[in-house]
C-alpha cells in the first residue's frame, strides 16, 4: 500500500467517530497523490499525518442564563489547524449538528482554502453547538458573551482570526467583539473579521463568499467559452452566501430559479430577492411565507435536489452533504452543467465523482467560496494600516483574487497534466503545495 493509502486508512480507523472529517480528508488526498509521487522525500518527513493532525483543539464550556432564569449550557470549540502560511483563520459555526467532526472537517479544508486566497492565513474553524434559532436579543448577547470569555485567551490578530460562518453574521460578531475588546483592554479590530462598518468592519466582507462564488462561475464559463446570460440557476440555501450569490448572479444576467432553507424550497421564474432578504434578514424566518409575501411563485417542503428541476447551473450554499450521488444523478439528467460549491462540502464524495465522470464544470468549495476568507484577509489589512479601502476596491480585489484562484487550478491541471474539467484536483493540489512547502521550510514542529 502506497503512502496516500496508508495514512487514509490509518485515520479512517483512528478517527472513525469524525465521519465528515474523513470525507473530507479521502477527498483531500484522494486527489492530492500525484503531489507524493513527485516528491518520495515527503514520507520520511511525516508530511501528510501531520497535515492531517490539527496543531491544536481547544474545546470548553459555555454556560449562559436564558430568559427565564434558567442556566443553560453549550460545548464551544476552536480548532487551530495549521498555522504554517499565517494566523489561524476561519469562521465560527452556531448550529446544532456542530461537533468535533464537523469542525476538523471545516479547519482542513480551510487550510488549503486560505493558502489558495494567496493570502498569508492559516486555517482554523471554530464554534459551538448552540442554536441561534429562536433565541431573544439578550440570549444571543449573553450566549456570544460567555463563549468569548473562555475563547479570548487563545486568539489575537497574529495568533488566531476568528470570522462568522452558520449561525453567526455581523449581529454575534459585534457581541464577540465587544467581550473581546473588554476582557483584554486591546483595541485590535484585527482579531476578528466580519465586524460592522462602524467599528473596523471592510466593505463588501457580507457579499464576499456569494459575490466571490459567482467570480469564480464567471471565469469557468470565460474559460470554456460561455456566456452567464439567460443560464438557468438554482441555489440551495438563503442565507449569507446563497443570498449574495443569488444578487450577484442576477446581475450578470443569470435566471435564478430556485432558492432554498433547511425545511423547503421556492421555485420563481421572477424570484424576488428582496422579499428573501427580508424574510431570511430581519425577519429571520422561513421561506415558507415567500408566496404569501410577493404573491408569485410556489413553495414545497423538502429539499430542492429532490425536485426534477430543468436548469444549466447549480449553486449548492446551503451545507455539508446537501447532495448525495443520487441527488447528482438527478441534476445531470435534468441537464445542469455546471456546479459550484458555495457551501463547504455540499455535494458528497460520490457526487463529485459522478460530476467530474460526466463532464460536468464542478468547482469545489475551497476554491469557490474562498471569497469570504480573502476579503476577511483584506478586511486585517485594512485594520493593519488603520485606513479602509472603498467599496470599488475591495470588490476589484475581489475579483482579481477569484481570478487568481481560478488560474491556479488551471495552472495545476497543465502541470499535472489532468483532465480539463479538473478543478477538484487542480485546487487541491495548489493549495496543498503551497502549505507543504511552508511545513517542510519551518522542520519538525
Ligand atoms: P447562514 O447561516 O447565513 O445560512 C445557511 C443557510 O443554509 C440557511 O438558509 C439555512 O436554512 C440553510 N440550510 C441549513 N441546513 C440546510 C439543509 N440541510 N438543506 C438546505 N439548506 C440548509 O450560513 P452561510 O450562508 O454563512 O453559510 C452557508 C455555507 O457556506 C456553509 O457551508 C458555510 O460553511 C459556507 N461558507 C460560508 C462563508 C461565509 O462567509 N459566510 C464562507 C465560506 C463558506 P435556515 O434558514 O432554515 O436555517
Amino acid at each position: 500500500m502506497g503512502y496516500v493509502d496508508r495514512v487514509i486508512d490509518y485515520y479512517r480507523q483512528k478517527d472513525a467517530q469524525n465521519p465528515e472529517f474523513i470525507q473530507a480528508l479521502e477527498e483531500v488526498l484522494d486527489s492530492t497523490r500525484l503531489i507524493f509521487d513527485r516528491h518520495p522525500e515527503y514520507e520520511k518527513l511525516g508530511v501528510l499525518e501531520r497535515l492531517c493532525e490539527p496543531e491544536r483543539v481547544i474545546m470548553f464550556r459555555v454556560p449562559w442564563v436564558d430568559d427565564n432564569g434558567n442556566v443553560r449550557v453549550n460545548r464551544g470549540y476552536r480548532v487551530q489547524f495549521n498555522g504554517a502560511i499565517g494566523p489561524y483563520k476561519g469562521g465560527l459555526r452556531f448550529h446544532p449538528s456542530v461537533n468535533l467532526s464537523v469542525l476538523k472537517f471545516l479547519g482542513f479544508e480551510q487550510v488549503f482554502k486560505n493558502a489558495l486566497t494567496t493570502l498569508p492565513i492559516g486555517g482554523g474553524k471554530g464554534g459551538s453547538d448552540f442554536d441561534p434559532k429562536g433565541k431573544s436579543e439578550g440570549e444571543i448577547m449573553r450566549f456570544c458573551q460567555s463563549f468569548m470569555s473562555e475563547l479570548y485567551s487563545h486568539i489575537g490578530a497574529d495568533v488566531d482570526v476568528p470570522a462568522g460562518d452558520m449561525g453567526v453574521g455581523a449581529r454575534e460578531i459585534g457581541y464577540l467583539y465587544g467581550q473581546y475588546r473588554k476582557l483584554s483592554k486591546l483595541n485590535t479590530p484585527g482579531v476578528l473579521t466580519g465586524k460592522g462598518i462602524k467599528y473596523g468592519g471592510s466593505l463588501v466582507r457580507t457579499e464576499a463568499t456569494g459575490y466571490g462564488l459567482v467570480y469564480f462561475v464567471l471565469e469557468m464559463l470565460k474559460h470554456h467559452g460561455k456566456k452567464p446570460e439567460g443560464l438557468t440557476t438554482i441555489i440551495s440555501g438563503s442565507g449569507n452566501v446563497a443570498i449574495y450569490a443569488c444578487e450577484k448572479a442576477k446581475q450578470n444576467g443569470m435566471k435564478v430559479i430556485a432558492m432554498s432553507d433547511s425545511k423547503g424550497y421556492i421555485l420563481d421564474d421572477n424570484l424576488d430577492l428582496d422579499v428573501v432578504k427580508q424574510i431570511k434578514e430581519v425577519e429571520r424566518g422561513s421561506l415558507a411565507s415567500y408566496v404569501e409575501k410577493c404573491g408569485h411563485g410556489e413553495y414545497h417542503e423538502g429539499s430542492l435536489y429532490d425536485a426534477n428541476i430543468k436548469c444549466d447551473i447549480a449553486l449548492p450554499c446551503g451545507t455539508q452533504n446537501e447532495i448525495d450521488l443520487e441527488r447528482a444523478k438527478r441534476l445531470v439528467s435534468n441537464g445542469c452543467w455546471l456546479v459550484a460549491e458555495g457551501a463547504n462540502m455540499p455535494d458528497n464524495n460520490e457526487a463529485v465523482a459522478y460530476y467530474l465522470a460526466n463532464k460536468v464544470l464542478f468547482a469545489p468549495g475551497k476554491a469557490a467560496n474562498a471569497g469570504g476568507v480573502a476579503t476577511s484577509a483584506l478586511e486585517m489589512s485594512q485594520n493593519s494600516m488603520r485606513y479602509s479601502w472603498s467599496f470599488e476596491e475591495v470588490d476589484q480585489k475581489l475579483k482579481d483574487i477569484m481570478a487568481s484562484i481560478h488560474q491556479q487550478c488551471l495552472n495545476m491541471i497543465d502541470e499535472y497534466n489532468l483532465e480539463k474539467h479538473n478543478y477538484v484536483a487542480g485546487a487541491n493540489i495548489a493549495g496543498m503545495t503551497k502549505v507543504v512547502e511552508a511545513m517542510v521550510a519551518q522542520g519538525i514542529i
